[in-house]
């Protein structure tokens, strides 16, 4: 089986539409000959001029967050019409520092990413254990645990829309990466979780990403693993320098 790696940059919160511009201008000519799947995903003010730019590119657009909710009264959320609107193919959902500071859960990661796929956007899942966890010998339940929360109602035939990033909450914007062993085991487990929810070829299929300060340096490694189909990139995709380089890897 095999699978078509895809690497995508999460800018969090930064770049304004100015900087999308510079650093999308740089970046295009950079990765147009990837072998890879590519995908930006941008702040919502900057997604507007993202696919203006990304149109006609090998750079699909992602967006960090979605509400579930079709519309209606949720001051400050976005929903995944609005983001089909701006031609955004990819979001993420259930990013940790979502989890850690607004309250998200495995509940409503799984109502954000059957509202992102009943709109045909194709959510990028993240889970991850947190530093505790992993000192405690927790990494595979808490993995499974929330594999199990957000895929729940999901139906088979989707899984080909999904994406799901293991990012293991101490790896992420502190350097420290977890070894390709370590990553390419806990993915094999979140594979063995798919194969149990569903079946074995389905969890053959879908792409599980690795995400923790990924970089130019450490991308060849992480991708020699079997289990490992990308990368979720934080700190360096704000480079094009440096997000090119694990794009070309
Ligand atoms: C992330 O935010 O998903 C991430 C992996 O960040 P970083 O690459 O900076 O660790």
């Amino acid at each position: 089986m095999s699978r078509t790696p895809i690497i995508a940059g999460n800018w969090k919160m930064n770049n304004t539409i100015k900087e999308t511009k510079a650093l999308l201008t740089e970046l295009i000519p950079l990765v147009k000959d990837a072998a890879c799947d590519v995908v930006v995903c941008a702040p919502y003010t900057s997604l507007a001029a993202a696919a203006k730019l990304l149109r006609g590119t090998n750079i699909k657009l992602g967006a960090e967050n979605v509400h579930w909710a079709e519309k209606g009264a949720f001051t400050g959320e976005i929903s995944a019409d609005m983001l089909k609107e701006l031609k955004v193919a990819y979001v993420i959902v259930g990013h940790s520092e979502r989890r850690q500071y607004f309250g998200e859960t495995d509940e409503t990661v799984n109502m954000r990413a059957k509202a992102a796929l009943s709109r045909k956007l194709k959510p990028i899942i993240c889970v991850g254990e947190l530093l505790e966890e992993r000192e405690s010998g927790k990494t595979e339940a808490v993995v499974k645990a929330q594999i199990k929360g957000a895929f729940a109602g999901i139906p088979t035939r989707q899984l080909k829309n999904i994406v799901i990033a293991y990012e293991p909450v101490w790896a992420i914007g502190t350097g420290k990466t977890a070894t390709a062993d370590d990553a390419d085991n806990t993915i094999a487990v979140i594979r063995k979780t798919i194969a149990k929810l569903y079946n074995k070829g389905a969890a053959e299929e879908i792409r599980i990403q690795y995400g923790g300060s990924m970089n130019a340096k450490n991308v060849a490694e992480l991708m020699a693993k079997p289990n490992i189909d990308g990368g979720l990139i934080g700190g360096a995709s704000l480079k094009a320098e440096d997000f090119s380089k694990i794009v070309n890897n």
